[in-house]
């Protein structure tokens, strides 16, 4: 009698538990068919925005600047489709654009007042909300993988000068001769806008301030940037710089400013700036996408058409970000005539843009 009492007990607690597992099981899959993911990975990279005009690149110039945009982003895309993660792809694929001169980052960055060149990267991971950044380099050879470097590597977010030179060399990372970073094309970007500076200075002081500005305005900005989306989900997003032409007392954009330059949230998007870094910095350009679309529900599409057409540009700010959901939805988005940009699907379309549309 007890025992088949026992039975029936066992019987009824066996069955409450299935229809839990019935339940509770048909909830997720209803969940999982909700989600309309439009890439299982994606990647999306710029190589700066600026007053670039069809008209000032030569057919040879335009097509080296398009081939090692898809150089690079299919070092990624590669990662990206053999199952590796976003950060790597990221990496490698800035990597690429920092060893080209052609691009205001790594080698071929642009000269500081005192006739050096100063780095600027930085790095997020939109899993964990982790990031690094080095600020002020003048010796490190790939900048952002020392940024991603002081992300896994140490208890800071951001090192600078010197000291970020050191950590970089105690972690085995690749230190060069400052001369590496030397190109002509940048050294006489500077002679230029300092003959420039000169000319008006002897004539109007008054005028000096607003000429330098026009300048900077003016020159193509060439830092580079990617953001990439994993099999697992995963958002990464990186940026590398030489800064701004002529910059002086140790002046730092918006590149390596978390928030500012680089934003990774798995929950909502990954953003790569490129452009006028105060303004990028006073705009908290990357955050303010991630917030829209984390607090209005904005889609990425509306949030980076707010903030970069509508605020940047109210600011009086000028560039452009790329960004890529959680989704694999991406996006370009500028104010200036141009931005040096490539993006790839999981289907492997590549689309690589220079003007605008
Ligand atoms: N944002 C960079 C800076 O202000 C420049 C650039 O994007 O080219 O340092």
């Amino acid at each position: 009698m007890f025992c088949l009492k026992l039975n029936i007990k066992t019987m009824k607690q066996t069955l409450y538990i299935l229809s839990l597992l019935l339940f509770f099981g048909c909830k997720t899959e209803k969940k999982a068919s909700e989600i309309i993911k439009q890439n299982e990975f994606a990647i999306i990279i710029h190589g700066g925005a600026g007053t670039i005009l069809k008209k000032n690149l030569t057919p040879e110039k335009e097509a080296a600047y398009k081939a090692k945009l898809e150089e690079a982003i299919r070092i990624g895309h590669t990662i990206l489709k053999n199952g590796g993660t976003s950060g790597d792809a990221v990496v490698k694929t800035i990597q690429v654009m920092e060893e080209s001169p052609l691009f205001n980052a790594g080698k071929g960055a642009v000269f500081t007042n005192d006739e050096t060149n100063e780095l600027d990267a930085s790095f997020m991971d939109g899993k964990t909300l982790n990031a690094g950044a080095v600020a002020g380099v003048k010796d490190i050879k790939s900048p952002i993988e020392a940024a991603r470097t002081v992300m896994t590597d140490s208890e800071h977010v951001m090192l600078s000068g010197k000291g970020a030179s050191i950590f970089a060399k105690e972690k085995g990372l690749e230190i060069v001769d400052p001369s590496y970073f030397y190109t002509e094309r940048r050294f006489k970007s500077l002679q230029r806008i300092k003959d420039k500076e000169k000319t008006e200075l002897d004539h109007d002081e008054d005028k000096k301030v607003a000429f330098y500005d026009a300048d900077i305005k003016n020159a193509k900005f060439g830092t580079v940037g990617c953001v990439a989306l994993d099999k697992n989900g995963n958002i990464s997003a990186g940026t590398s710089t030489g800064g701004m032409t002529n910059k002086r007392w140790g002046r730092i954009g918006d590149s390596p400013i978390i928030g500012s330059g680089t934003y990774a949230n798995n929950l909502t998007c990954g953003v790569s700036s490129t452009g006028w870094g105060e303004y990028f910095i006073r705009a908290q350009v990357a955050y303010d996408i991630s917030a829209q679309m984390e607090y209005q529900h904005k889609s990425l599409k509306e949030a980076t058409k707010d903030v970069i057409q509508n605020k940047l540009t109210k600011l009086g700010g000028t560039g452009g970000v790329v960004a890529l959901d959680k989704n694999g939805n991406m996006s370009f988005e500028f104010n200036t005539a141009g931005m040096y940009r490539a993006s790839m699907n999981d289907k492997g379309t590549l689309i690589v843009k220079i003007y605008k549309d």
